[in-house]
């Protein structure tokens, strides 16, 4: 890690009145007593004042619970929630969120966590509700920094691990294994673990004892009577609580604006069937790597039809394989082929599940539908499937391979032309009500979303002020809500933000947002490269202009810049015309060629930002 890394975050904002009991111990505030006059002159002032310390002293050492969302609340992904009782803080999920196209240049964003640094003898454990990346991918950023345990499902432990691996942490991740239904007890809190149904397999909600009283956290949910794998919702266990007495839900607001029920996972064989009876020739499928419901229909469904199945790209072979090592995914033998193999097999009777749904320029779909994928091939007269949604940001990159498949000839199949391919893994209104009716909590904070949609949930939850519902707080990431035995109420801020990540190492750690605050190029410079291409021909109009800022000072600099101008020649060589019209693809080769350049020749890790004018 860049040692100005650990700096305190400049952005940052503190509240006087957020944060530290410690400053107001009992101890503390019994001092101004003395100054009490002693004489007897003033009884009636003695005793009140006596009384009025007596209470406050009560009152400090009267349990408080604090709910600090660090990240997730008021923006997409990235989702981190502390608990915090007295000396014991719990931490919900460690997400990270994908760099939009405003973070050029930076592989992931996870959240500021110099809340947890400041008071790190009191966290306890992280808790994982389920394997999705916005809930567990800043565990390694995490874990580099705090020495906790880690508590999830078989599922979700196995995913994080593989993120784990990836990275060099300074000691063993203990990863503590727990079944739905089970409860531990961490420092004042007693959890249990609830099933719930999501997109994802061994999801859990969490029910939360507390001094004060019992917090839920729903994780993401949606309530599917019908799920794939017949593993129900534990919708009991809630209810349960409910009828007992809830202090507070913190719930999913992901799908909040959208009306109706969410349709159940089983929604989407009918659509998929289809398109495996239609399709003639090569049937591509893409979909979210972790959806193993989904990915276990499309199998069933290559099954019925006679179909091979090769699975490709890094993300999806590794979820397959942790699902089917788990026993979540059911692989018929002989069906499943090796990429390599797939040109042995004719094309009517090929399925390939293939990674890069969003249209990641660098994913085994993006470059198939470039023809630069070494086993996959799309011809025209094949299918092309995209079972998932579009996640905003991404449109650009998805239609825009979308039009290369197209023009190969291949008929595809996605959201925007055919709705019923994908359902979300969210609840809609009608379930985020019901959550409410069997909950039934004191107090409610809709969680994980954008604020319209946290908004637009906290009004879901008007309709239960007459069951005994006392109030509700739209937050933001950052905010802290305070209950005791007198009420709740925001009480301040504690500092948030985005730490943005270079390849996924976190020794790349670059603080803050904005470009030209990289940390990066401060240290090691930026390299920034103009590239001339005819946008007809994409042909090269003249030499790769190479500029360098605060990079290569040494006398070989002139050197290194020839010959990282010979790497980007290379690269648009080693690349098809389809690719060169295609920026968003000719930008990454390079990036990625030029990077692997420098850091073998310079050990160093400057920015680089390519350039393409069109002449
Ligand atoms: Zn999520
Ligand atoms: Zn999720």
């Amino acid at each position: 890690m860049h040692p100005a890394a650990r700096a305190p975050q400049k952005r940052a904002y503190r509240s006087s009145l957020c944060g530290d009991i410690t400053s107001s111990t009992p101890e503390n505030v019994a001092e101004p007593r003395s100054e009490i006059p002693q004489n007897g002159q003033a009884p009636n002032l003695r005793a009140t004042l006596e009384a009025y310390f007596h209470r406050e002293v009560q009152s400090l050492s009267d349990p408080k619970l604090e709910i600090i969302p660090l990240g997730g609340l008021g923006e997409f992904g990235m989702n981190i929630l502390a608990l915090r009782c007295g000396e014991d803080i719990l931490v919900i999920d460690a997400g990270m969120m994908f760099p939009g196209a405003e973070l050029l240049g930076v592989d992931i964003v996870v959240p500021d966590i110099s809340y947890l640094i400041e008071n790190r003898q009191r966290v306890r454990a992280l808790l994982l509700t389920h394997g999705h990346e916005d809930h567990i991918g800043a565990a390694p950023f995490l874990l580099s920094q705090l020495d906790v345990p880690v508590y999830g499902t078989a599922f979700t432990l196995a995913l994080a691990q593989r993120r784990l691996q990836e990275h060099d942490l300074p000691r063993e991740p203990r990863l503590e294994r727990v079944r739905a239904r089970e409860s531990i007890q961490i420092g004042c809190f007693s959890v249990e673990f609830i099933h719930v149904t999501h997109s994802i397999v061994d999801a859990l909600a969490l029910a939360i004892t507390t001094p004060l009283g019992v917090v839920i956290h729903t994780g993401d949910f949606k309530i599917d009577p019908t799920p794939t794998d017949n593993e129900l919702f534990d919708l009991h266990t809630l209810a349960e609580y409910g009828k007992r007495g809830v202090l507070l839900l913190l719930s999913d607001s992901t799908n909040a604006e959208t009306p109706g029920f969410t349709p159940s996972e089983r929604a989407v064989r009918g659509r998929l069937a289809e398109v495996f009876h239609r399709a003639s020739q090569a049937l591509v499928i893409s979909c979210f790597s972790s959806s193993i419901h989904r990915i276990q229909q499309i199998v069933d469904l290559a099954e019925e039809y006679g179909r091979k199945i090769a699975i490709v790209g890094r993300s999806m072979t590794a979820a397959a394989e942790i699902a089917h090592g788990l026993g979540f995914l059911r692989l018929p033998d002989g069906m499943l082929v090796r990429a390599g193999e797939l040109q042995q097999i004719p094309r009517s009777e090929r399925t390939v599940l293939i990674a890069g749904s969003q249209g990641e320029p660098m994913s085994s779909l993006s470059r198939a539908s470039v023809n630069q994928h070494k086993h996959v091939s799309i011809e025209a007269g094949d299918t092309v499937a995209l079972s998932s949604r579009i996640i905003p940001g991404n449109e650009k990159g998805i239609f825009r391979m979308i039009d290369h498949l197209c023009r190969r000839g291949a008929e595809v199949v996605y959201s925007a032309t055919s709705p019923g391919i994908h359902v979300s893994g969210h609840a809609s209104q009608e379930e985020l009500t019901l959550m409410l009716n069997l909950v039934r909590p004191r107090y409610f904070v809709p969680i994980h979303g954008e604020y319209r949609q946290l908004s637009r949930h906290a009004q879901l939850g008007e309709q239960f002020r007459q069951a005994g519902r006392h109030d509700t707080f739209v937050m933001e990431s950052g905010e802290v809500l305070e209950i005791d035995a007198r009420g709740a109420r925001k009480i301040g801020r504690v500092p948030v933000g985005r730490v943005c990540i270079d390849s996924g190492s976190i020794d790349e750690v670059v603080q803050d947002v904005i470009i030209h605050d990289r940390r990066s190029l401060s240290e090691d410079g930026l390299v920034l490269t103009v590239i001339a291409l005819n946008p007809r021909t994409g042909q090269l109009e003249s030499q790769p202009e190479i500029v360098t800022r605060g990079f290569v000072t040494s006398e070989d600099g002139a050197d290194i810049v020839a010959r990282a101008r010979q790497i980007v020649v290379q690269t648009l060589e080693n690349s098809t015309d389809e690719e060169k019209t295609d920026y968003g693809v000719i930008k990454a080769k390079i990036s990625a060629d030029l990077k692997r350049f420098i850091r073998k020749e310079t050990s160093r890790r400057p920015l680089i930002l390519p350039v393409i004018l069109e002449v």
